[in-house]
């Protein structure tokens, strides 16, 4: 889950890494008010949860209340990447004269938390990772050990910090760390971090990923979550508590059990066919659950036909048959189904869809082999 740009600050407020003053605003009037109350030059910042807002427009800096108001009403309820600005961040304008790069990631591979940073900052960061690399400096901290101050002493060396600002890059990377930390994020990134002309350390922006996994672990965030740039699937998903995860291919998978997702996928593709997605239902699932899923499913145009491999332990076959046969009822649909339907109450289920119009298999592999063969009739 991605967080908005004010949220992140908010965060950063709250790990003592400075930021400039500044409020939300939905209206221009707001934005005008907030402009007189700082008192100066502010930014007026989109918050869209998109990369590289600054070059598609949705950065202004102004001068006067005025002028704020104006610009505002100019971006709110525009369009930036197809996302409509409904809020803008009003903001205090910094002089600056360095734009630097501080992030932190997981580093699956090592098994530790890497953190990247940059002397050269801000909206071509991109472009410095490609042409220059190594400008971007890279340090793996193990996570049981912790970020050491050598690492963020040679990590301020390496990108040539000033040294009399040293102390407090430390302490903002240190602090970046803990809320990364604190927080289960996979990504914490402030881009720019700037030095102002007063010579002070500053975050202009930061971007803060929460891994999904973890959010039951802070109830204080779950309501942060902005749906507005995610897929009506993702979101049906969600409300059931399906894994889905929407892949390139044309033959939707629902299976239960992420393993067993996994090895369908892998014997799909050894076949010769492609995924379209991976779908965990897991482990009891309920008939509503099934028809959340299948019709998740089936609202993807890619998926030319579905295969159902539902091994029943704890699931019970009879329930996924229910689930299908309440679908099947509710959507027309001429995708061909496959099943293969094994385990708890496997008789029971099948007497369910006797009458529905689905291709049988009794192992994994005639399952896909079929499906693969349905999915090549079509393409053809
Ligand atoms: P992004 O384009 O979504 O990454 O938005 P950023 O918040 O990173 O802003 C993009 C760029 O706008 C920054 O790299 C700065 O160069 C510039 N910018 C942002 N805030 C200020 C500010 O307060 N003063 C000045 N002078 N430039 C700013
Ligand atoms: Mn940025």
């Amino acid at each position: 889950m991605r967080l908005h740009e004010y949220h992140s600050k908010e965060i950063f407020n709250n790990f003592d890494i400075p930021i400039p003053s500044g409020r939300l605003a939905s209206t221009p009037e707001e934005a005008k008010r907030i402009a007189e109350e700082l008192n100066g030059p502010v930014v007026l910042k989109a918050q869209v949860l998109i990369g590289g807002r600054g070059k598609a427009g949705g950065i202004r800096l102004v001068k006067s209340p005025n002028e704020a108001e104006e610009e505002a009403s100019k971006i709110l309820g525009k369009r930036i990447k197809e996302i409509a600005v409904r809020r803008l961040l009003v903001e205090e304008a910094v002089s600056f004269n360095q734009e630097i790069y501080i992030g932190m990631t997981v580093d699956r591979e090592n098994g530790d938390i890497l953190l990247i940073a940059s002397a050269e900052g801000g909206v071509d960061i991109e472009e410095v990772a490609r042409s220059t690399p190594e400008r971007i400096v890279k340090v793996g901290v193990n996570p049981l050990l912790g970020l050491k101050d050598y690492q963020a002493r040679n990590l301020a060396a390496e990108i040539e910090i000033p040294r009399q600002l040293w102390r407090s890059f430390i302490k903002i990377l240190k602090n970046l760390y803990q809320a990364y930390l604190n927080l289960d994020a996979t990504l914490a990134e402030i881009n720019p971090l700037v030095i102002t002309n007063e010579n002070r350390l500053i975050a202009l922006d930061g971007k803060i990923i929460l891994d999904d996994s973890a959010l039951f672990r802070h109830p204080e965030l779950i309501d942060k979550r902005d749906i507005s740039v995610e897929s009506h699937e993702e979101i049906e998903a969600r409300k059931f508590c399906l894994s889905y995860i929407k892949l390139s291919g044309n033959i939707g998978c629902l299976v239960n059990g992420a393993g067993l997702a996994m090895a369908t996928m892998d014997i799909i593709q050894h076949q010769g066919g492609q995924p379209a997605n991976f779908l965990d239902i897991g482990g009891g699932a309920s008939a509503e659950k099934v028809a959340a899923a299948l019709r998740i499913i089936l609202s993807d145009p890619q998926v030319e036909t579905v295969l159902i491999n539902i091994f029943g332990g704890i699931t019970r076959c009879d329930e996924v048959a229910k689930g299908i046969q309440q679908t099947l009822r509710e959507i027309q649909t001429d995708v061909p189904f496959v099943i293969r339907l094994v385990g708890t109450n496997e008789a029971e289920g099948r007497t369910i869809l006797a009458s529905a119009d689905l291709i049988t298999a009794s192992t994994l592999r005639e399952a896909a082999v079929k499906a693969v063969a349905k999915s090549k009739v079509k393409t053809a």
